[in-house]
């Protein structure tokens, strides 16, 4: 039987209602309250707690997206979003979703889908080329960082046999330490600088098989010197992974490639097009300059998957088996918008943090808490650290704007990230003018 009771959803007909959804939804997104302001379990709680019998139309779908769901979602794409790495999902990565969807390839094995194979081989070359790395790597798509830096560490301690520690500074990103916890690698923690950059005078790499110097910090977006920590690999036979997963976007501008001096000796690099690069949440560019490490790693073939092809697949060089269509959005992003575009955007994040970061500097009772490289500014009132939080909750119950913390040398700091296509000058001053707003009732 062909269930007629999906009540026959039709591209034409939702197809159009769904896109002009959200069309709409990008129009106004920059109205809604950014921060989402239920109580947890609200949204559950409004939504039938067992699955309906008969199929329902698709215009039911919307109607709960509008009605329940909507209040429930804090706003990624609003141009005020200023919390932790501000994305955004551009117009052309937003189709391609939809293709990718539509034709629903699993890229198990080549011949299961030669052409995301190749896209994806070709686009992650388009991007290495864009961003100056060198060329003939192998790049690959996984869905985030954290399982880019899984798969390098993986492959660094495969190449290293008897070398159980990975490197890194203390302001690496947790996802290096859950690597480790999976692969049952030990971590060593290196100091930073008054930067918070990681110092290359206090690596010890004994026993180590690899390094994570990070390029643009969770927490500040410092940048870790990888020229001498890649001097350090290079005697120690250590592997050298990158991890840019927000800052690696930006090597698109030639005005920002000193932040990646040293980037070419690495075994292995991950940025994140869903950070900063306008594509949709689930694309992570991984590349290495060693694919035979990563295929030594994860290669395990099984009969029903051997074919006659003379050709490897993406799923023998990570965790993953089947890979979704995923390259489609990046090459449609980076087709739609081309160099040109990409360094607009980035260099208008940037113009606009700096714009923000010269308020703060100029104000009495802020200060900046750590240099900017690139579009997020650190700083804080020049009060207690319970000042500054109570500061940050009244800003975000507002709704206007959303920014997220982080605790630098143990006191509590306020971050603003910048990095959505549709914020102009008027949303930074938006947040300035509601954190000065805020501040003078708080008092210090
Ligand atoms: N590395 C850095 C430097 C990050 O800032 C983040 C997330 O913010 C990650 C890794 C993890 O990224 P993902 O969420 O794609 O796993």
């Amino acid at each position: 039987m062909r269930p007629d009771d999906t009540e026959g959803t039709t591209l034409a007909g939702d197809g159009a209602a769904a896109l002009a959804w959200v069309e709409r939804y990008l129009e106004r997104v920059g109205e809604l309250p950014v921060l989402a302001r239920v109580e947890p379990g609200k949204i559950r709680a409004s939504l039938p707690a067992h699955p309906p019998e008969k199929g329902e139309p698709f215009a039911n779908v919307l109607r709960d997206l509008d009605d329940v769901l909507l209040p429930g979602l804090t706003h990624w794409q609003s141009p005020r979003f200023f919390a932790y790495f501000a994305t955004c999902a551009s117009e052309p990565a937003i189709l391609a979703e939809l293709l990718a969807a539509g034709l629903n390839n699993v890229g198990i094995l080549w011949r299961t889908s030669p052409a995301l194979q190749e896209l994806e081989e070709l686009t992650l070359a388009w991007l290495a080329e864009l961003f100056g790395l060198p060329a003939g790597w192998h790049g690959q798509l996984e869905d985030g960082a954290s399982l880019s830096t899984l798969a390098a560490l993986a492959a660094a301690r495969h190449a290293r046999p008897g070398h159980e520690v990975v490197v890194c500074s203390e302001h690496s990103h947790s996802s290096v330490e859950k690597a480790c916890r999976l692969l049952g690698l030990e971590i060593r923690k290196v100091p930073a600088d008054e930067e918070f950059r990681l110092r290359p005078d206090a690596l010890d790499l004994t026993g180590a098989c690899a390094v994570v110097a990070t390029v643009g910090t969770t927490s500040t977006t410092s940048v870790d010197p990888v020229a001498p920590i890649a001097d350090a690999c290079e005697r120690e036979g250590a592997w050298l992974h990158v991890d840019a997963a927000y800052a690696g976007s930006a090597m698109v501008c030639p005005e920002l490639r000193w932040a990646f001096d040293g980037v070419e000796r690495a075994d292995s690099v991950v940025v994140n097009p869903h950070k900063w690069l306008l594509t949709a949440q689930g694309c992570s560019a991984l590349w290495t300059r060693r694919p035979d490490a990563l295929r030594e790693a994860f290669s395990l073939v099984p009969e029903y998957l051997r074919t006659p092809d003379d050709v490897s697949s993406f799923s023998e060089y990570g965790p993953a088996l089947g890979r979704g269509f995923r390259a489609l959005q990046l090459w449609a992003v980076l087709r739609c918008f081309g160099r040109e575009g990409l360094q607009a955007s980035i260099r208008t994040a940037v113009a606009l943090a700096e714009s923000f970061e010269s308020w703060v500097r100029e104000e009495p009772g802020w200060e900046l808490s750590a240099p900017r490289p690139f579009s997020v500014v650190c700083f804080r009132r020049d009060a207690s650290d319970e000042t500054n939080e109570e500061l940050l909750g009244r800003v975000n119950a507002r709704g206007d704007v959303f920014l997220s913390h982080t605790k630098l040398q143990g006191r509590y700091v306020l971050r603003l990230a910048v990095g959505n296509l549709r914020t102009t000058e008027d949303d930074v001053r938006t947040a300035w003018d509601v954190l000065r707003e805020e501040a003078a009732r708080v008092g210090s």
